[in-house]
């Protein structure tokens, strides 16, 4: 599923592996001590090999943890990608503890740091909603109203941002999210 912006950008969503599909940068669901952990970061650092991890605890020894909402930018070794942005999700308590705030957070912290390094295309995971319990609808409108309100501005230079949804209960969440934020951009 698709959605093409009057200026040209696109968002995708995609179900599948994100380290298997090509993109100038790829988020990553970090956690706070950018230390690794399962479930995507898990499989990004596997992928990428140890290269992202030895900029990590240069990054570490500098910042110390990186607070929830923000994220730090990597090469990405041997990724089919130039950077990895290791965003830290919220871990999810009630969703009145600044959860929607941190979680849209970060998914403009890295369209951020894409338009720093003037990158074309992005691709993110599903942040916050594995080992941080997020609830999947929740998550899925505020990653598709904050990466969507972020796309339609002028002139970004990322023209594609991606989706990639792991598992199908994700993609069916997040296409029904993109659906309502499309449906009501039209009204
Ligand atoms: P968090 O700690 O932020 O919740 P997780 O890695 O536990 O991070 O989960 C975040 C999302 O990433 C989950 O929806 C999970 O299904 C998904 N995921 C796991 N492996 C991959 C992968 N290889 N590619 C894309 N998404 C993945």
């Amino acid at each position: 599923m698709e959605h093409r912006f009057s200026n040209g950008r696109l968002l995708r969503l995609v179900q599948g592996d994100i380290t298997r599909l090509a993109a100038d940068a790829i988020a990553n669901a970090a956690n706070a001590a950018l230390a690794g952990g399962g479930g995507v970061d898990g499989a990004i650092h596997r992928a990428g090999g140890p290269a992202i991890m030895s900029e990590l605890d240069e990054i570490r020894a500098r910042i110390g943890r990186c607070p929830a909402g923000g994220a730090v930018a990597t090469t990405a070794g041997r990724l089919p990608a130039r950077f990895v942005f290791h965003a830290v999700g919220p871990v999810y308590r009630d969703g009145r503890h600044g959860e929607p705030e941190a979680l849209a957070s970060c998914y403009r912290t890295c369209l951020d740091l894409a338009e720093e390094r003037k990158l074309g295309s992005l691709s993110f995971p599903a942040i916050s909603t594995g080992v941080y319990g997020y609830p999947l609808n929740e998550a899925a409108e505020i990653a598709v109203g904050a990466v969507a309100g972020y796309l339609a501005r002028e002139a970004v230079t990322v023209h594609e941002a991606v989706f990639v949804l792991f598992l199908e209960e994700a993609y069916e969440a997040f296409a029904a999210a993109l659906c309502r934020w499309a449906g009501e951009q039209v009204e």
